[in-house]
């Protein structure tokens, strides 16, 4: 978002304007900043034969995977909904990787049916698939190197007790059953969580899940997963994405000569692509003074944005109405009944009730994570694409909350 002449912009477009056209609370997703995104990843990792998967669970707007898609992108999924969402938006089924975590067998099934990519992350589905398809239909593994990785432990799914991926512990019962069964393999994967800073944690992963791949002579790719850091608070820490391509990359391609053939090295971002080109948009509805502290109660709450909540996560917040307000030190909160609280004693720009303010990083597990709680209606969504402005997902209304609940005669 750019300051111009006091007046806040995406790409050109007012800001203010967009919540006065489509209303609060808003978001607004920038296309030029996805595209940002990918072209840094692709120049990192140029010289490797490298494909990336947006893993669309971060924002799942098809217009957004539709977005993607052109750029060249292919489709990570852990649903058969988001598999159906990755079709409909044009993607071939074998762009589209499914990383379901406990799903039913019947589900995996179905993703088969449709002939996309299937990643299996236990041992008693593994062992039913060879059963029912034996090498017919190739299957990718995702193992658990259990390095402890990411932010927080709600967002690491690296560690010993971590429900995801097969352990790497139990490498020689999984070699048994894909011997017996005869499973083809041409995948290796692994994904050992979100925000990790530190380029060392990626390449101690990879050098472990490159060592067991010695022991599947089919591959064709190996996926390193995600868990590319990007910046929330001014002056945060990013993955670098740069010193990754180089390390990795070089890494890869020594492992590749060594395994005797060229493989694909795959990732699959969520929030590295999308986090930055979203902006929430809420208007305050009442500023509260207390013995304790400046409340700025606005129009949303933990139902549409629930990353401080959950995550404790950071996001930046910018008062759209006025750019140049002292700043003054607001608790910023929700319309919940729950404690929903976004901010706690941060330094805003003087709020005034009726202003707009804008969360920041606000593409990534927002309107993905939205709810209907306390029945409020989910928030329209825009698009900015070129220069100009696109709605991507009207406002919810009452008959939406009401349309899926069948009254009966009491
Ligand atoms: C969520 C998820 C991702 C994306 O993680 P980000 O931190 O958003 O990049 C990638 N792969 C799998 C299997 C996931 O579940």
């Amino acid at each position: 978002m750019q300051l111009t002449k006091n007046k806040y912009q995406l790409s050109g477009v007012s800001a203010i304007q967009l919540c006065e056209k489509y209303d609060t609370p808003l978001f607004v997703y920038d296309t030029a900043i996805m595209e940002r995104q990918y072209k840094r990843l692709l120049k990192a990792f140029e010289g490797s034969k490298v494909q990336f998967n947006y893993a669309c669970k971060a924002l799942t707007n098809i217009n957004v995977l539709k977005f993607f898609k052109k750029l060249g992108s292919g489709l990570d999924t852990v649903s058969i909904q988001e598999v159906a969402l990755g079709l409909k938006a044009g993607f071939a089924p074998e762009q589209i990787i499914f990383t379901p975590n406990c799903v039913s067998f019947e589900e995996i099934v179905q993703a088969v049916e449709l002939g996309v990519r299937i990643n299996i992350d236990n041992l008693s589905i593994l062992e039913q698939f060879g059963h029912k398809y034996g090498n017919s239909y190739p299957v990718c593994l995702r193992l658990n190197p259990h390095i402890m990785a990411g932010g927080n432990l709600k967002i690491s799914t690296g560690h010993i007790d971590s429900k995801f991926g097969i352990s790497i512990h139990q490498m020689r019962h999984l070699e048994r059953i894909v011997k017996t069964l005869n499973i083809h393999v041409n995948g290796l994967h692994m994904h050992t969580g979100s925000e990790i800073v530190n380029v060392d944690v990626f390449l101690n992963g990879a050098e472990l899940l490159l060592e067991q791949a010695m022991h599947f002579p089919d591959l064709e790719y190996i996926d390193f997963g995600s868990g590319f850091k990007v910046g929330y608070k001014p002056g945060d820490l990013e993955t670098d994405i740069t010193e990754l391509g180089e390390r990795m990359g070089s890494m890869f391609r020594g492992f590749c000569q060594e395994y005797g053939r060229e493989l694909t090295i795959e990732f699959e971002p969520g929030k590295y692509l999308v986090s930055e080109a979203g902006f929430f948009f809420c208007k305050v509805n009442v500023i509260k003074q207390t013995t304790a502290t400046v409340f700025a109660g606005v129009d949303t709450g933990l139902n549409h944005f629930i990353r401080p909540m959950f995550y404790d996560a950071y996001h930046h917040i910018t008062n759209i109405s006025n750019p140049d307000g002292k700043n003054r030190v607001y608790t910023v909160v929700g319309y919940i009944c729950e404690t929903d609280t976004f901010a706690s004693d941060r330094p805003i720009n003087e709020i005034r009730e009726g202003d707009v303010l804008c969360f920041h990083n606000a593409g990534a597990y927002t309107s993905a994570m939205a709810s209907n709680y306390n029945s409020r209606p989910k928030p329209a969504e825009v698009l900015i694409h070129n220069g100009k402005d696109y709605l991507i997902t009207r406002r919810q209304t009452l008959e939406d909350l009401l349309a899926t609940q069948v009254e009966i005669e009491l």
